[in-house]
């Protein structure tokens, strides 16, 4: 009975019911403008070809407006420590450090962002937040692109000779 007696002291005092109305309102447009943004947001038709680079590589089907989400890197999770043994001797390396534990590894169970090469000068950049590795585009970016992101500190250790060809490229990885 506590609480009906709480809803009526609330129907009684006329600044709590607006109160109450406008968050509900509130509640309604925010759920609107999550699902307006969503769909403005949902992935562009992406296709993994030969790639310009090296090996295979990530395209777009279709122009993308600067700060588009493009996607998300997906594949088994693993712990860093675990990422590291695999890196060791592996001659592809497709994992990245989620957290300073956490890793996803791209080559198990992993979507086209594996195939997403390193450039000096990329067009696409990564955040990761809420252990998610999501994908933007840093500017427009034509239909027939290849996607690229800068790997930045990667488990080649700067080993890998870089052959992204831009007039800017730091020569490794
Ligand atoms: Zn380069």
């Amino acid at each position: 009975m506590k609480a009906v007696g709480s809803v009526l002291s609330l129907l009684h005092s006329g600044v709590a019911v607006v109160v109450m109305v406008r968050t509900a309102l509130a509640l309604i447009s925010s759920d609107r403008l999550a699902l307006l943004a969503m769909r403005d947001q949902s992935p562009p038709a992406l296709r993994v070809a030969k790639s310009l680079i090296q090996g295979k590589g990530l395209f777009t089907g279709e122009p993308v407006r600067a700060r588009r989400k493009l996607g998300e890197f997906t594949g088994e999770r693993i712990s860093t420590r675990e990422a590291a043994k695999r890196a060791r001797g592996a001659k592809r390396i497709v994992i990245v450090d989620v957290t300073e534990t956490e890793a996803i590894d791209g080559s198990v169970r992993g979507g086209p962002f594996q195939y997403i090469n390193h450039s000096c000068t990329a067009n696409v950049f990564i955040r990761i937040a809420y252990g998610r590795i999501e994908f933007y585009a840093r500017r427009d970016i034509k239909a027939g692109e290849e996607l690229t992101c800068d790997y930045g500190l990667s488990y080649h250790e700067g080993e890998l000779a870089c052959r992204c060809g831009s007039t800017e490229c730091k020569k490794f990885i």
